[in-house]
C-alpha cells in the first residue's frame, strides 16, 4: 500500500499543491506555521474522514472560499485507485473513489490504512479516559468494518436513552419505554464490548514485546481492557443503575465509559508512571498498532509522523526509525541536521513554505 501523490485545491493555508511521494521515508521540513502539518492532516482526513485535530470541515477550506479539495492516488495491492474528497462550507463532504461516489464513511475507512503519530499521543497514557476511548475507536473502525457500526447504533440508542430519562422527570409514565431501549442499547454496547476485547488483547501482545526491547528487558509492560461492565452483566447493572440514572439524566454504565490500563511491573503507570514512562509506553502502542495493522489488514499502514522525532531521545528514535523500514513514512520536521548527522535514509524531501 503506498501513496504514490496528493494534490490540494483551497485547503488550509494551500492554494494549489500537487506532490509525488517516495515509497519510502518522505520528509517534509519547513519552519513553523508553513504548512507541514496540513499536508497530513489532508491525507490523514482522506482515510479517516475526519482531521486529526478535530477540526470541522469548513475550517479546513482555505480563508475566504467555499470549496476545497483533497485527491490522492495509492496503489494497493499492484492496483492504481483514485480518492477525491470534496469539502463544502455547508454541506457534507463528497467522497469518491476510482469516481464511485461512497456514501458511508464505514466504505471509506480501512481503504487508505493510516496512523498519525504526533507529540499529543505521546501524552495518551496520561491523559483521561476519552482519549483512549478515542484511540480505541478510531483503529478498531479502521481495521473491523463492522465495529463502526455497531458503535455508531450504540452511540445513536444511548444519545436516544439519555433523552428519554431527561423526559420522564416530567412525564412519568414514559418509564415504560426505558426497557426497550435497554435493550438495544446492551444489544449494540455488547458488541462494543467483544471488538475492543479482542483488539486489546492482541495489541496488549505485541506491545509487551516492543517494549520489552524498548526498555532493554527492563520494563514488563501489561495492557489491560479496563471495562466499565461486562457484557454478561450488562442488562443486570443497567438495571441496578436505573434509579442513579433517572436522578441524574444519563447512562451512568456501559463501554462510553470504558478505558485501557497500562500496568508497567505492576504499577497502573497512567497515573503512578513517570513521564519517561509515560512516554515510553506510548510509543510502544503506537509501534505495536503499526504491526497489528499489517498483520490484520494485510496491509502495511501509511505511517504520518508530525513532529515526533524531536520528542525522543536518541535511542528511541534509532528503534522507531529501524521498525518502520518497510512502510511508507511522511515526516515532519523543523530542521535537517540530524537527519543528515545520522544519516537517515531519507527517499524524497520537500521544503515547505508558506502554503508551497
Ligand atoms: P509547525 O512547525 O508550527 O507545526 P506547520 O508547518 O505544521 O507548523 P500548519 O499547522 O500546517 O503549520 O499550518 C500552517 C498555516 O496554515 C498556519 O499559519 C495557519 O494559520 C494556516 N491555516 C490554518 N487553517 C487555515 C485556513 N482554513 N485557511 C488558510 N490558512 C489556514
Ligand atoms: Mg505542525
Amino acid at each position: 500500500m503506498i501513496i504514490k501523490s496528493l494534490e490540494l485545491k483551497n485547503y488550509r493555508n494551500y492554494d494549489e499543491l500537487s506532490m509525488n511521494f517516495a515509497s519510502g521515508t518522505n520528509l517534509l521540513y519547513g519552519d513553523n506555521a508553513q504548512g507541514k502539518t496540513n499536508i497530513l492532516e489532508s491525507i490523514y482526513l482522506s482515510a479517516t474522514t475526519k482531521s486529526h485535530r478535530g477540526n470541522k470541515d469548513r475550517e479546513l477550506i482555505k480563508f475566504e472560499e467555499n470549496e476545497a479539495h483533497i485527491r490522492i492516488h495509492f496503489e494497493k495491492q499492484g492496483i492504481d485507485h483514485q480518492l477525491d474528497m470534496h469539502l463544502k462550507k455547508n454541506k457534507a463532504k463528497g467522497v469518491a473513489i476510482d469516481r464511485i461516489p461512497i456514501r458511508r464513511s464505514s466504505d471509506l475507512l480501512g481503504q487508505i490504512p493510516v496512523i498519525l503519530f504526533s507529540p499529543e499521543d505521546l501524552k495518551i497514557v496520561k491523559s483521561g479516559p476519552s482519549e483512549r476511548r478515542k484511540f480505541l475507536d478510531i483503529e478498531l473502525s479502521q481495521m473491523e468494518r463492522l465495529y463502526l457500526y455497531q458503535l455508531t447504533n450504540y452511540n445513536k440508542i444511548l444519545v436516544q436513552r439519555n433523552n428519554l430519562l431527561k423526559q420522564i422527570r416530567f412525564q412519568n409514565n414514559l418509564i415504560e419505554t426505558l426497557e426497550a431501549w435497554d435493550i438495544q442499547l446492551v444489544k449494540y454496547g455488547s458488541e462494543v464490548i467483544k471488538y475492543r476485547e479482542k483488539f486489546i488483547k492482541h495489541l496488549g501482545e505485541v506491545c509487551q514485546k516492543i517494549h520489552n526491547k524498548l526498555t532493554g528487558g527492563k520494563e514488563k509492560i501489561l495492557l489491560e481492557y479496563d471495562r466499565d461492565v461486562g457484557y454478561d452483566s450488562y442488562l443486570t447493572e443497567l438495571a441496578k443503575k436505573r434509579q442513579k440514572d433517572l436522578k441524574y439524566s444519563t447512562t451512568t454504565v456501559g463501554p462510553h465509559r470504558d478505558d485501557i490500563s497500562f500496568i508497567v511491573n505492576g504499577i497502573d503507570i497512567r497515573k503512578y508512571g513517570s513521564q519517561g514512562q509515560q512516554r515510553t509506553a506510548a510509543l510502544s502502542l503506537k509501534l505495536a498498532q503499526i504491526q497489528l495493522m499489517r498483520e490484520v489488514m494485510k496491509e502495511s499502514p501509511i505511517l504520518l509522523l508530525d513532529d515526533v522525532l524531536s520528542e525522543l531521545d536518541s535511542n528511541r528514535k534509532t528503534y522507531l526509525l529501524e521498525s518502520i523500514k518497510d512502510t511508507q513514512t511522511i515526516i515532519t520536521c523543523t530542521g535537517l541536521d540530524e537527519f543528515i548527522s545520522k544519516h537517515l535514509p531519507i527517499q524524497r524531501m520537500f521544503q515547505i513554505k508558506a502554503g508551497k
